[in-house]
C-alpha cells in the first residue's frame, strides 16, 4: 500500500466518523424534543380542565362573574331554590352581578312566609322586603323582571338622600340613621324597597346598634357587664310562660344569665374536653356570650330535639308576640356564627322581634353586622 493510498483511506474513515457523529446527534436532539412534548400530555392536567368546563357550565347559569362570587352568593345556589319555577318566570337581570343576600334571606329554609315586593304590574320584584344598612356601609338588592323590563333601563333613586344614596344599580350606602325608601322606576312603574339606616355606637365598652345591645363574634362585652337577667327578660319570658300553659304547654328557664367568669368556666371546660375549634362552635368565649346580655334564654332542653316538641313549635311561631327572638335560626348558621339553636332566644323589643320574625332574617342581618372572631382572620382562608 502507497503511502498516498493509505492517507485517502484514513481521510475516508474521519469522513465516516463525522457523518456518524452527526447521525448520533441528530437522533439525541429528537429524543430530547419528543421527551419535552410528552409531560404536557398526560391525564391529569386534562381532568383538571375537565373540572373547569363543569364549573363553567355550572355557573353559567348566573352572570359572568367579573369578580370572583361572594362565598353568601354561592351559600343561596346551592340549596336548589330554582325549582320553585320562580327564576322561569321572571327574566333575571344578567347585565349586572346579582347580590343574592337579598334571595338568601327569602329564600333559605324558614318557617317565616316567603315575602317579596312587587310594582303594580308585577314586572319587577324584590325578594327583600327591606334593606337594613349601617352608616357607610353598603347594600345591594337584585330584582327578578318581566314583561320586557330591561335591567340596564331601570332608573335608582333614594327619596331622602341625607339618609341613603345611590351607588350603582340597586345599591345603597348609608349616610345618617334614618329611613327611607329605594326607588327602582321603569318607564310609569315604580318598585319602592323600605331602607332603614342604622347607626353602631359604643358606650361603656359595650356595642350598641340603634339601641339594641349587641353581643356576638365580633363585638364583645367587658368584664365589668354584669346585670344578671334584666327585669325587662324575666317579665316579657313570664308573660309567655303563662300563655303557653294556658295553651297546655311548658316552656321553662333553662339557663338564662351568665356572667363572664362563669362563661370562662363553661368555654375552658369545651376547650379541655373536646377542641377549640368545637367549642367556638358550640359554646361563646367569655365576653362574647349573648347569655352575658341578660336578655337571653334557653329554653327547656338546649337540643334540637326540642324544635319538634309541641313547645318548640309554639316557641317559634309566638316569641315575637313577647319581644324575644330565635338567636340563631336554621339557615343562618354562617351569618350568626353559631349552628341553629331552637332553644335560645334573645329579648329585643317586640317590634324589632316581629320584624325580624316574620322576615326571616337573623338578628345580625336585621343590624347589618357580622359574626366572626376576628383573631382568626389570619387562620381562615376567607
Ligand atoms: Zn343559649
Amino acid at each position: 500500500m502507497t503511502k498516498r493510498k493509505r492517507r485517502r483511506m484514513k481521510r475516508g474513515y474521519v469522513v465516516l466518523l463525522w457523518l456518524m457523529l452527526a447521525v448520533l446527534i441528530f437522533g439525541i436532539a429528537r429524543v430530547i424534543r419528543t421527551a419535552k412534548k410528552n409531560p404536557q400530555e398526560p391525564t391529569v392536567p386534562v381532568m383538571e380542565l375537565e373540572t373547569d368546563t363543569a364549573a363553567a357550565t355550572e355557573s353559567a347559569t348566573w352572570p359572568p362573574p367579573t369578580e370572583p362570587l361572594h362565598p353568601a352568593s354561592r351559600r343561596t345556589d346551592l340549596p336548589g331554590e330554582s325549582t320553585t319555577g320562580r327564576t322561569t318566570e321572571y327574566e333575571t337581570d344578567d347585565t349586572t352581578e346579582e347580590d343574592d343576600t337579598t334571595e338568601e334571606t327569602d329564600e333559605t329554609e324558614s318557617t317565616a312566609p316567603l315575602a317579596v315586593l312587587q310594582s303594580e304590574d308585577g314586572s319587577m320584584t324584590c325578594g327583600q322586603t327591606h334593606i337594613y344598612v349601617r352608616i357607610a356601609n353598603t347594600k345591594k338588592v337584585s330584582l327578578r323582571l318581566s314583561g320586557g323590563v330591561k335591567a340596564s333601563e331601570i332608573e335608582w333613586s333614594v327619596d331622602d338622600t341625607n339618609v341613603a344614596d345611590v351607588i350603582g344599580s340597586g345599591e345603597v350606602i348609608g349616610l345618617q340613621a334614618g329611613t327611607c325608601h329605594l326607588i327602582a322606576s321603569y318607564m310609569d312603574e315604580t318598585l319602592s324597597i323600605p331602607v332603614t339606616v342604622r347607626e353602631l355606637y359604643v358606650e361603656d365598652g359595650c356595642t350598641f346598634v340603634d339601641g339594641i345591645l349587641v353581643a356576638n363574634k365580633s363585638y364583645s362585652l367587658p368584664r365589668e357587664y354584669d346585670p344578671g337577667l334584666l327585669p325587662v327578660t324575666k317579665k316579657a319570658f313570664d308573660r309567655l310562660c303563662e300563655d303557653a300553659a294556658d295553651a297546655g304547654l311548658d316552656i321553662y328557664s333553662h339557663s338564662d344569665y351568665r356572667s363572664y367568669d362563669f362563661q370562662i368556666k363553661i368555654y375552658n371546660s369545651m376547650v379541655s374536653g373536646y377542641s377549640k375549634e368545637y367549642a367556638d362552635t358550640v359554646s361563646a368565649r367569655p365576653g362574647y356570650s349573648e347569655h352575658q346580655t341578660g336578655y337571653t334564654i334557653d329554653c327547656n332542653t338546649p337540643d334540637n330535639s326540642f324544635a319538634d316538641t309541641k313547645e318548640g313549635k309554639w316557641l317559634e311561631r309566638h316569641c315575637a308576640e313577647y319581644g324575644f327572638i330565635i338567636r340563631y335560626p336554621l339557615g343562618k348558621e354562617e351569618i350568626t356564627g353559631y349552628d341553629y339553636e331552637s332553644w335560645h332566644i334573645r329579648y329585643v323589643g317586640r317590634e324589632a322581634a316581629e320584624e325580624i320574625m316574620s322576615q326571616g332574617i337573623s338578628l345580625e342581618e336585621y343590624l347589618d353586622i357580622d359574626s366572626y372572631y376576628h383573631d382568626d382572620e389570619e387562620d381562615e382562608d376567607e
